[in-house]
């Protein structure tokens, strides 16, 4: 049998359907990335912040 996710969203970014909670909530005001999972928006985060501390030394 397969679980049925009522409540799964598919990844703009990789995907992959996940359950919401997946999925990091919108903020006030914030431009959001509406249908990245956390761990897109994590590694494009992560990538962001070692290219510019790269880019200081
Ligand atoms: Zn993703």
């Amino acid at each position: 049998m397969t679980p049925t996710y009522t409540e799964g969203r598919t990844c703009a970014h990789c995907g992959r359907t996940l359950a919401l909670t997946a999925f990091a909530r919108r903020k006030r005001g914030e431009e959001a990335r509406q249908g990245w999972c956390r761990e897109c928006i994590n590694s494009t985060r992560r990538d962001a912040y070692a290219r510019r501390k790269e880019a200081q030394s």
